[in-house]
């Protein structure tokens, strides 16, 4: 699994940093979360292709989150025959689309399934063959999202000596068996998957939450996950600007990173205030409260591991 920093500014995309967005590649597939204004071009710069992308996750209506959005669209549109696209949004995120589509009249070649947050279907917004996406409210100065992105468990490894103690020749069966089926021996035994697998394992869980002040759904969205990616876009002496915004410094994020438990975070959406030779100072004041932190930069790349040994 693959996370790439597409950009990792905030407010407003600069010549030296682009807007926040993340590709979480996983199998060939991406699933994107947030989309900027210019987006597309380092999307370009990656080389990331747009027919893996399954999945546009939006945090919320504000301009450098999703005014991407119909660019993404347009983008895919060049291609031939593309797959449908899902949107995960806020409430008005399908009328930001439409309208948009409409009144900009472009062309879009494939169909495009909006789900957007309400009460009833809060906790899991998107789930797949292979990962889910489970979406929670955070504390901006309006209605935002905050996403975590999570493999879904692998079956237990197989054990082929047990399978062949317990009458299971090596053969079409181990595959029925490691599929879940449970299957007949030919002393007409039935033997269950349980029998021969191991615990199911993990799968690797990402967070993606910017735009918020501290707030418990921060923390159980990071709860834990092998990789949380957080808005730092202040340094302590302008805390004012980030509680006053609602936003968090990269002290508060990187607390949060660590009480949550997560194995490794990196800091975005950063104040278009600082310049690329100023993040050395807001990486070392994270790193007082979580020592492997950083701050990340655009077209970063992190390669994501399962979290304990196979
Ligand atoms: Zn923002
Ligand atoms: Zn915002």
């Amino acid at each position: 699994m693959e996370c790439i920093l597409i950009g990792t500014g905030g407010m407003m995309p600069m010549p030296y940093r682009m807007l926040a967005s993340l590709a979480v590649r996983l199998n060939g597939r991406i699933y994107m979360f947030d989309a900027g204004e210019g987006t597309q071009i380092n999307w370009k710069r990656v080389r990331l292709g747009v027919r893996g992308l399954k999945v546009i996750a939006v945090t919320h209506l504000h301009a450098d989150h999703c005014l991407g959005i119909p660019g993404m669209i347009m983008l895919r549109a060049q291609m031939e025959d593309p797959d449908p696209l899902t949107v995960l949004g806020p409430p008005g995120t399908r009328d930001f689309i439409v309208q948009s589509q409409r009144l900009v009249d472009f062309k879009v070649n494939f169909p495009i399934n909006v789900i957007e947050w309400s009460a009833d279907n809060s906790g899991l917004a998107y789930q797949d063959d292979q990962a889910r996406v489970l979406w929670q409210p955070v504390k901006h100065t309006r209605f935002c999202l905050g996403y975590r992105f999570e493999e879904l468990d692998r079956p237990g490894k197989f054990d082929p000596t047990r399978a062949e103690g317990l009458g299971v020749p090596k053969g079409p069966l181990w595959g029925k068996l490691q599929k879940g089926e449970s299957v007949r021996t030919s002393a007409d035994r039935i033997i269950q998957p349980s029998d021969v697998l191991g615990l199911a394992r993990r799968g690797r869980h990402i967070a993606f939450v910017v735009d918020t002040r501290p707030a418990p759904g921060v923390y159980s969205l990071c709860k834990n996950a092998d990789m949380a990616f957080l808005e730092g876009m202040f340094l302590t002496e302008h805390s004012d600007h980030a509680d006053m915004k609602g936003h968090m410094t990269v002290v508060e994020a990187a607390r949060i990173a660590k009480k949550s438990g997560a194995a490794r975070a990196v800091l975005l959406h950063i104040s278009p205030r600082y310049e690329n030779s100023e993040l050395g100072k807001l990486e070392e004041e994270a790193r007082k409260e979580f020592p492997s932190i950083r701050i990340g930069r655009d077209l970063d790349v992190f390669e994501v591991s399962f979290p304990e040994k196979d």
